[in-house]
This record gives structure tokens, sequence and C-alpha cells, in this order.
């Protein structure tokens, strides 16, 4: 692709290696089209402008000088981040990296309306912050309004003062923010599978936000801010007991496993390299692995597009359920977004709603007992309209009795 950049110009908003890197990703495009056959919002609304080709065409413009409009700003709000692109791009694009470049790029010349930016605001303030958010998904499920499945663990997990173990590896479980209010039962899941399994869990308490929000919607420092404040929790652990971060959401999982490349630090390739998925944690341990007991095992599995673009574990889930006994059922377009995307089913509210709709239809197309995901976002988005439950993958999980019996007690900890 011919490039004219406006470096220049470009300084005050963009750093000289988010230039050199737009720069890299420009020229690699070879504007060959095969990206638009999986581009969801391009099969929605058919346009050039809301396709991956399109939308890097329109950030080149803006790379040579060319002043966005509110319309620019709207074709790549429409863009949901799934990054199916990737995946499909025959030249390695990465393009949810020349989004980011062209989203600042644009936030920092049109001024979005006030209703919006109000809207993004009161996002910013608290949905990132689990003392905030938690009370309130509380408060609406007590008042019945249906803002929030809030799923209170029903079954006895084993209190971890009283599982014994042999701590065989530390793992710090990554808490997040919205998933504790929304489903405390994954978490609490997989923290009784780690035990049994004789690993030490810790979950630092100052930990926070992995800053994908904030990322997402243009705010960068931001996203620094929560980001450096994790890696400061968590690198003394990772150095000094080689732990592992364990996220159960996918999109927190992309984000943290990216700290190193956003950061550029060695204390954030540390945190980064020690970063997996509960997939990645668990298949050594198959042979331990039973579905839970009286557990519906006709599954249906929808791998968040974090895992399927981004992680690229989604076949170890499968691995796994299938390995201990679940019935998968195929699914039709199984790389399309659900449409959930973070904030995009509050800000797109139209084309997210959409997108649910075609992905239910596919999801119950041979009526499952079950639906299983691997992120908040999607676990919630499909739930507020399907009726088949839609639980974590992790929570289908148990770990055999009678295998390698525990001899010391090792407690959950906080970390002060
Ligand atoms: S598939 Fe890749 S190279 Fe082809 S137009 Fe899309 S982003 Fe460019
Ligand atoms: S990230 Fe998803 S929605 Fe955005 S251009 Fe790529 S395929 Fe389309």
């Amino acid at each position: 692709m011919q490039l004219n950049l406006q470096k220049s110009q470009l300084l005050p908003i963009l750093a000289p290696h988010e230039i050199n890197r737009a720069e890299e990703i420009l020229r690699n495009c070879v504007h060959c089209g095969f990206c638009l056959a999986t581009c969801p919002t391009y099969q929605l609304l058919g346009s050039e402008l809301d396709s991956p080709r399109g939308r890097i065409y329109q950030i080149k413009q803006l790379m040579e000088g060319k002043s966005p409009t509110r319309i620019t700003q709207q074709h790549l709000d429409r863009c949901l981040t799934c990054r199916n692109c990737e995946t499909t791009c025959p030249s390695g694009i990465r393009f949810s990296e020349l989004l980011d470049i062209g989203r600042r790029l644009t936030e920092h010349h049109v001024k979005r309306p006030w209703l919006q930016r109000m809207t993004i605001q009161v996002m910013r303030s608290i949905l990132p912050y689990r003392k905030r958010i938690t009370p309130l998904i509380r408060l609406g499920h007590h008042l019945r309004i249906p803002l929030a499945r809030y799923q209170p663990a029903k079954e006895n997990f084993p209190a971890p003062e009283a599982v014994a173990i042999t701590p065989t590896e530390t793992i710090i479980l990554f808490r997040g923010c919205v998933q504790e209010g929304l489903a405390p039962a994954t978490n609490q899941s997989l923290m009784a599978l780690l035990h049994q399994l004789g690993m030490q869990v810790l979950q630092p308490a100052e930990e926070g936000c992995c800053g994908a929000l904030s990322h997402h919607l243009s705010a960068p420092q931001e996203a620094e801010q929560f980001m450096h404040n994790n890696i400061e929790q968590w690198l003394p652990l990772v150095q000094e007991r080689a732990a592992k971060v364990v996220i159960s959401a996918s999109g927190c999982g992309v984000m943290i496993k990216e700290y190193g490349k956003l950061l550029s630090s060695d204390a954030a390739i540390k945190v980064s390299e020690a970063a997996v998925d509960p997939a990645e944690l668990l298949l050594p341990y198959l042979n331990r692995l039973q579905a839970k007991p009286g557990i519906e095992k006709r599954v249906v599995f929808h791998p968040p597009c974090t895992q399927q673009h981004g992680l690229k574990t989604d076949l170890i889930v499968e691995q796994i359920l299938k390995s201990i006994g679940f019935e998968l059922l195929p699914i039709k377009d199984r790389h399309l977004c659900c449409g959930a995307a973070g904030s995009y089913a509050i800000l797109q509210k139209e084309i997210s709603y959409q997108l649910r709709d075609k992905k239910i239809h596919s999801l119950k197309q041979h009526q499952p007992a079950l639906i299983a995901t691997s992120n908040i976002g999607c676990q919630h988005h499909l739930q507020q309209q399907s009726k088949t439950p839609v639980v974590h993958w992790i929570e289908l999980l148990s770990i055999k009795e009678g295998i390698d019996p525990p001899t010391e007690t090792q407690a959950c900890s906080e970390v002060p």
C-alpha cells in the first residue's frame, strides 16, 4: 500500500513507535479483501466502510493528514475488535493494533455527542471498579431489575482452609471487575478445582481491572494505570515464587497477555509471560478432571472472540470437555462474534442485539441443555436473551477423588 504519512502532525497524539507500527501494518495490507468474508459488521451492514479493509483505508487517510469526521468515528466505533479479520488475513495484519491507533486519532479531533460522552464517562467510573460495580449488581438483583443476572454460588465449594493439600504451584487467580458481581460461581469453581489439584491460590488484595475497558475506550493513560497497578501487585510473586496468573475471563486474559507489548517493559513482559488461560493450566491435569456429577452433558460451546482470535485456546477447552464425556454439539458460524464485545453491547445496541439473535439461533440449533463459554461479557449478553442456562465452562468440571491424597493444609491467601 502506497503511503505518505504526515508524521509531524501525528506526533503530538501518537508516540514514534506507534507511528512506525501503524506504517508497518498499513504497508503490509495488500488490499486483497479476504478479511471481508469473516467480518461480522460487513456481513450485517454490507458497507465496505464497515469492513476491515474499509477501516484500514480510513485510518490510512487519517495518518496521511485527512481530518476525521463523526462519520469516520462511527465506522471505527462499529468495529467489535473481534479480531476475526486477523485470523483470516493471509498477510498477518494485526488489525486491532491499527484500530486502537485510528480510534485515538479520531478521538483527538472529533467531539462525541454529550449523551455518548456521559455514558462513556459513567462506564469508566463504575465498571472497572469491583467495589463499586458489585454492590450495584447485587442491588439490581434484589430490586429485580433485569440489568444483571447475579448468580450467587449455590453449591458447597470446599472451604480453602478445610482442604488439605501439597502445594505444587502458586497461582494468582485474577478476580476482574464485573465478573465477581455477575457470575461469582466462575471463580469459586476455578478456585475449588485449583485447591483440589494441590495448588496454592493467591488473590492480591489491591489488584484491579485489567485495563481493557479503558484501553478500548481510547483512554490509554487510564488503561496504563490499571496495568501498572496489577504488575506491581503480581511481579514479586511471579519473580520470587514463579507464580502463574490465571484469568477465567478471556477478555481480560487477552489484555493481560498483551501487557508486555503495550508497555514494552521487562516487568510487563514477565507478567504477560506468567498469564495463563484456565484451559492451558488444567490440560496437564486432564486425567484428574471429570464432569461435575449430575451435570447435563449435552452442551454447546461458544468460544469468545478473545479466546478464538486472541488467546487461541478455544480448541483446548473443547478437547478437555470432550475428553471428560461432554457431548459437544456443532455450531454454525462458530467464528462469528455474539455482539457482546465489552462496552459494545451498551454503545452499539442495535448491531450488538442483531449479532446476539443470530448467535443464539446457531447455538440452540441442536437443543443443548447448557451453553458454555469463557468470558463474562458473552455469558451475560447471551443469558439476557436465552432461556437455556449460559455458564462458564469451568463450572462443568470437578476433580476425581482418591488420587494423590493431599498432606499439607494451605489456605487461600489474600496478599496484603
Ligand atoms: S485480508 Fe489482510 S491484507 Fe487482505 S485486505 Fe484484509 S487486512 Fe488487508
Ligand atoms: S475486528 Fe471484527 S468487526 Fe472489526 S474489522 Fe475485524 S472482523 Fe470486522
